[in-house]
């Protein structure tokens, strides 16, 4: 049985202040399902009061991306070992929003996801369409693109330790979530793609849905067969709308 994972992408969101009010409000929840694992995944400058705040819980906490690079003179950018080194579980790697503003390509992807695993992070492995490739009815083709780069650099033993998320990239942020049908149409086609490269994988990788997810639509989107749980933007900044998404998983 695969468990269900509901992640909190913060984005370029939170301050000190917000952020403990934030964390101290789901770690006030009573218990959830054994079987549901809660992570927030927050802005560098963060991840210390993270692994302070969270340190003892259950919630799990990790990054939003990370270097394609183990170390060196890479302005800006963040290795995996320092994410390793702040007590990250897992960090977000391919977002739509930096492949679209940083041109981030689907090599470069698996890349940080190579950097992400040789750090025993659990990489959050994104993708999903524009609305104009799926209005081409380009949805399959640019997917297997995606992730055929990913199963090729990574390789079964990497894609084991993974989590992939389907987001399509106009359901993200717009209030317009893909219907559930679309949902479960797609996560069953990254299934069955996965079953190519082996029936264990298939069977084992966890599929979150991301774009638009709210405490109002997750019921539905939560009990598809091929949904294991969510990536979360806008409603991971409200504790009780991704608790309510967190008690529908
Ligand atoms: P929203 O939930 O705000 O649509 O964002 C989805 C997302 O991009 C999560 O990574």
């Amino acid at each position: 049985m695969r468990k269900k994972l509901i992640a909190g992408n913060w984005k370029m969101h939170g301050s000190r202040v917000a952020n403990e009010i934030l964390v101290r409000s789901l770690l006030a929840e009573p218990a959830l399902e054994p079987s549901v694992e809660l992570v927030v995944l927050v802005p560098a400058p963060y991840l210390a009061q993270m692994q302070q705040l969270l340190g003892d819980s259950a919630c799990a906490w990790g990054g939003q991306d990370v270097s394609d690079q183990e170390r060196g003179a890479f302005t800006g950018e963040v290795a995996a070992s320092m994410l390793r080194e702040f007590g990250c579980r897992y960090t977000v790697v391919g977002h739509s929003e930096r492949r679209q503003r940083h041109g981030e390509t689907d090599v470069q992807v698996a890349a940080k996801a190579q950097q992400a695993l040789s750090q025993d992070l659990i990489p959050i492995l994104c993708l999903g369409e524009s609305l104009e490739q799926r209005e081409a009815g380009k949805t399959a083709q640019v997917m297997r693109h995606q992730l055929g780069v990913l199963l090729d650099v990574l390789g079964e033993a990497g894609m084991v330790r993974s989590v992939l998320a389907y987001e399509p990239v106009w359901a993200i942020g717009t209030g317009r979530s893909a219907t559930p049908a679309q949902v479960q149409e797609v996560h069953a086609w990254l299934r069955q793609q996965c079953a190519e490269v082996s029936p264990g994988l298939a069977e084992n990788i966890q599929i979150l849905y991301g774009g638009s997810v709210k405490g109002a639509n997750a019921v539905e989107l939560m009990a598809l067969p091929d949904v294991d749980g969510a990536l979360v933007g806008g409603a991971s900044l409200v504790a009780q709308e991704f608790l309510a998404i967190a008690r529908a998983a």
